[in-house]
């Protein structure tokens, strides 16, 4: 499992002198699995220059989006890979986040916003809503397992674990926020037990 961080930065991106050592680009984490498989979680500016390198392969690309809010799906429309013609493309969601936010997703390339509309793209867009069971991907010896956000919006957390290696994606979330949380800290404490990274 390799882990890349091209995108760190929340809100919007933020380039300049201050901002060179980790980045100025918005949500995008790329995990290269053994088996091949490319997982980006999130799709905010960072994903742009990570689709100029995934663009130079053909398998499919597998998106794993936390949530709506626009720093973590505004790269969408810069990601080269849904201009390859029948390139697939896998957008998982979880149905705590609902089909508002694939319509999100799209809804920013509709013409006004940005001038190429979603319906008009080559490549092959799957959404794959995963509904209340806890798994949001899952192949042969890779599991990722969903936790709800305590964010304004809600969201979704990834646990990932191949081979016994593991890492967790938990970005935005709030360990004491003002009303119930979606996920008290005893929670968070099981649900992170034992992640490497
Ligand atoms: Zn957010």
């Amino acid at each position: 499992m390799v882990i890349t961080f091209h995108g760190v930065r929340g809100s919007t991106a933020t380039p300049g002198p201050f901002t060179v050592k980790y980045g100025g680009n918005t949500s995008c984490v790329h995990i290269e699995l053994d088996n091949g498989d490319d997982l980006v979680l999130d799709a905010g500016t960072g994903i742009r220059m990570l689709g100029k390198k995934l663009a130079q392969k053909s398998t499919p690309v597998n998106i794993l989006l936390s949530h709506g809010h626009w720093d973590h799906i505004q790269g969408y429309p810069f990601f080269d890979p849904i201009y390859q013609p029948d390139r697939d493309i896998h957008v998982y969601i979880s149905l705590q986040s609902g089909r508002k936010l694939l319509s999100t997703l799209f809804s920013q390339m509709d013409g006004t916003h940005f001038p190429v509309r979603a319906e008009d793209l080559p490549s092959n867009n799957f959404p794959k809503f995963r509904g209340i069971e806890s798994e949001l991907y899952e192949r042969e010896g890779i599991h990722v397992v969903k936790q709800p956000l305590n964010h304004p919006g809600g969201g979704v957390a990834f646990r990932i674990n191949e081979n016994g290696a593991t890492c967790a994606y938990v970005t935005d979330n709030e360990l004491d926020p003002p009303g119930k949380p979606a996920t008290n800290y005893d929670q968070w404490v099981n649900y992170l037990h034992g992640v490497d990274v």
